[in-house]
């Protein structure tokens, strides 16, 4: 069985199982000195979890962020917390798991219940101890304990839980749900290790010797010596490829003919700077700040936003960067929200539809990108844009934002570009007439590929059909580029086929000013456009929108090489 490749390369090394937090219940323990004995060790190793958080939160997002796990280990060492678990391990004879469970959900519905919205979002927070504290308990401690390389297994990981993860000790990842571009799988991907997602149910235990093999989507556990060495070899291989392409990294990203076309990364947040730097990123093409919003109990004020943008700003040094306005909603939840549960969450109340109905809370990001845009060069683009009349709507908003800066004395970058995702069939079709309207493009193509071809880019069921080599999408794709050149328009890709080596010659071709993508696709996109040139080939693009499906337009371009 093959599962569905994020992220190709070779990865061997131990199984570690991640297990999705389930309730434990009422779990009972016979040996109830053992047990007190577990809950008091768990409390100290929980302690130490938390001041390592909190210490690579703040070396990562700045103190404010990292202040609430120091909130965390003040909900734990309250003096009346413990008491009230090691009576119920003694009255009731309880497990340690399942009596801190017991405890701290009484405790998070009790929050839940009060009308202060302060006091819900505690109940986020008891919540995430209770996850972490019980897990830990349970022995399916998470990444944050990892002490050697490993394959990371689990059902599926959430955006937020990957944001955990220490990265240096993950060499591949599988995940048993999930589509190529799920959010976790995009984020997977920009860590540049072999990641397989959509597997199916793996009966793998922690510890098992395994091949990830991200070429061919396969988890390989019982082998014998032969394909050991096999894949050894293969592993060489793709190290030495690696290798070889530093050599270009230091080079412009100029085709033969001399057009510099920026390869840009796609980023989340500070945590990323690291690998721009490292794979020579032109700029940044993509910015998801939503992941600015995760992981926390409530939203980033306007200066905790200020302060993390103009770090990312000021580190780029007058590189370019597209900061995307939050697109939440969709795969992306932020519990705090309390955004309605939908049946076809992509289909609804995501990203700028959120935002045009929520202003106060829409400026406060507006405001802070505004502010860090004096100390670079910073673009703004709106997510989900499907209709010019909205992005109207959604350029108002940034200028009554400029209004009101200038009015406070703030200073901003007044000329700061403006521009949209196309990744909505109807803004693809619009294309010219936003054109007069925009400061630039940046083609979707995640989105713009499910919702052209009406296949959830999530769902493991139909990824079959998920293919934005589908000639459905690339005539979109060419259109979009075409009109933009037409128009004097800029226009980049920061969608996943921005990064992949057979995609990137048809986009050099037909005219895409820049592709953005996960900082370690750089080297190998920047190996493919210093040699070759941006003359269209006409009888290609011909072809191409005029083949049958996905797998024929690969087969023409893969015999184009
Ligand atoms: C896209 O849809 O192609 C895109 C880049 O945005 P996201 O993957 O964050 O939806
Ligand atoms: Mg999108």
């Amino acid at each position: 069985m093959a599962g569905i490749i994020v992220s190709s390369g070779i990865a061997m090394g131990k199984v570690k199982r991640i297990e999705a937090y389930g309730p434990v219940g009422l779990e009972k323990t016979q040996d109830i000195d053992q047990a007190l004995l577990t809950l008091e060790k768990s409390l100290t190793t929980m302690d130490h979890k938390l001041i390592n958080l909190q210490e690579k939160t703040k070396k990562l997002l700045g103190e404010k962020e990292a202040q609430i796990f120091e909130a965390h280990r003040m909900i734990i060492k309250d003096p009346t917390l413990m008491p009230q678990i090691i009576d119920i391990i003694k009255k009731e004879h309880l497990s340690p798991g399942a009596a801190v469970e017991k405890v701290l959900t009484d405790m998070e519905l009790m929050f839940k219940h009060l009308d202060s919205d302060y006091m819900k979002e505690r109940a986020l927070d008891i919540f995430d101890i209770k996850k972490r504290w019980v897990s830990l308990l349970r022995g399916n401690d998470s990444f944050e304990n990892l002490s050697e390389p490993v394959i990371l297994i689990a059902e599926e990981l959430t955006p937020s839980d990957t944001l955990e993860m220490d990265l240096e000790l993950v060499s591949g990842l599988v995940m048993e749900k999930g589509g190529k571009t799920s959010h976790t799988a995009i984020l997977a991907q920009s860590m540049g290790i072999p990641a397989i997602v959509g597997y199916g149910p793996i009966s793998l235990e922690s510890g098992v010797d395994v091949i990830l093999d991200g070429d061919q989507g396969l988890l390989i556990d019982d082998y014998d010596q032969e394909t050991l060495s096999d894949y050894q070899k293969k592993l060489d291989l793709y190290l030495s490829e690696k290798e070889m392409l530093k050599k270009y990294l230091a080079r412009p990203s100029q085709t033969l003919d001399g057009k510099y076309i920026e390869l840009a990364g796609n980023i989340a947040g500070i945590q990323d700077l690291e690998a721009l730097k490292t794979y020579h990123a032109d700029g940044v093409g993509l910015f998801r700040t939503e992941f600015i919003y995760m992981n926390r109990s409530k939203a980033p004020t306007e200066d905790d936003q200020y302060d993390i943008y103009k770090k990312i700003v000021l580190a780029m040094d007058q590189k370019p960067i597209i900061f995307r306005s939050m697109d939440i909603g969709g795969d992306k939840e932020v519990p705090y929200l309390d955004m309605p549960k939908e049946h076809n969450p992509f289909l609804g109340y995501r990203a700028i539809r959120y935002c045009l109905d929520h202003v106060d809370f829409f400026k406060a990001q507006i405001n802070a990108i505004l502010r860090a845009s004096v100390y670079g060069k910073v673009k703004l683009m709106f997510p989900m844009i499907g209709s010019v009349s909205q992005f109207i709507e959604a350029k108002k908003v940034v200028l009554k934002c400029m209004e009101d800066l200038k009015s406070k004395g703030q200073a901003f970058d007044a000329s700061m570009e403006i521009g949209i995702m196309i990744e909505i069939p109807s803004a693809a079709i619009q294309v010219k007439a936003f054109a007069k309207h925009v400061d630039f493009f940046s083609i979707g193509t995640n989105d713009l590929t499910q919702y052209t071809l009406a296949t959830d880019r999530q769902s493991e069921y139909v990824s079959g059909l998920y293919d934005y080599f589908d000639p459905a999408v690339l005539s979109l794709i060419h259109q979009v580029i075409k009109v933009s050149n037409e128009t004097n328009t800029w226009v980049g890709m920061c969608g996943s086929a921005a990064g992949d080596p057979l995609m990137i010659p048809l986009l050099i071709k037909w005219g895409i000013d820049e592709m953005s993508m996960s900082p370690s696709q750089i080297p190998k996109a920047k190996s493919i456009l210093c040699e070759m040139d941006t003359r269209e080939d006409k009888n290609l693009t011909l072809e191409i929108l005029s083949a049958e499906d996905g797998t024929m337009v690969r087969k023409i371009l893969e015999n184009y090489k």
